[in-house]
């Protein structure tokens, strides 16, 4: 609709913030080798976010660093497949300024057990600890930096698609898949209260846009 037409542009303006199950993920995502469907999530932007409806601790834990990626504070060079040092500084990244935002919700979000605030906490340092572990250890899979640079999206997918699939069976590739268990390992044995859990990130998402706003002004 025009412009002139809009009789309300600040409601318009709402960004909209969509968050599903990781069960949910396109077909591609559930292809991929290291798809786990109890530890995989994705903040793509605010309408395309994924999280485990697993364990209470784990899906925490992913949602916190999920959305730290959607901070725009402190973004370093674009991450991706041909360039490692980029992509483990924004991992980094992620897991620190998500959880900035995410945790001032973990007494809410644990209203019915509150011993278990301790626990995710604790849950939460472990799994960035092990997943930080494995984003090292996935250091073969990457190319040389800027080696993608005039390819298409298209051909980047395919040589992921490919670089993934090689990588998954070297040693190096099923270290990665062992560190996957052990965030598996990471859980309190309660299962998260999804609607709560959509409503406490929607509101941490929606303080990021705020914040990333005034960043850019
Ligand atoms: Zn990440």
């Amino acid at each position: 609709m025009p412009e002139v037409f809009d009789f309300n542009p600040d409601q318009e303006k709402e960004p909209s913030i969509i968050i599903k199950k990781s069960t949910e993920a396109p077909e591609s995502v559930r292809q991929n080798p290291f798809y786990n469907k109890d530890i995989w999530g994705r903040a793509n932007s605010p309408d395309d976010i994924y999280l485990p409806d697993s364990d209470q601790a784990i899906s925490f834990a992913i949602a916190a660093h999920e959305i730290g990626h959607l901070v725009k504070a402190d973004q370093g060079a674009e991450a991706g497949l041909d360039d490692f040092e980029a992509t483990y500084q924004e991992e980094q990244r992620a897991w620190e300024k998500g959880w900035q935002y995410l945790k001032k919700y973990l007494p809410e979000y644990c209203q019915e057990s509150p011993g278990a605030a301790a626990e995710i906490h604790e849950a939460y340092e472990k799994i960035r600890d092990l997943m930080m572990q494995a984003t090292k250890l996935s250091q073969d899979m990457y190319l040389e930096k800027g080696s993608l640079d005039t390819l298409s999206p298209e051909e980047i997918q395919t040589i992921t698609k490919q670089q993934r699939e090689k990588f998954s069976t070297t040693e190096k590739g099923q270290e990665v898949e062992a560190i996957f268990e052990q965030i598996k390992n990471q859980k309190i044995g309660q299962k998260p209260n999804w609607d709560q859990l959509v409503e406490i990130v929607t509101q941490a998402v929606k303080e990021i846009i705020a914040d990333n706003q005034k960043h850019e002004e």
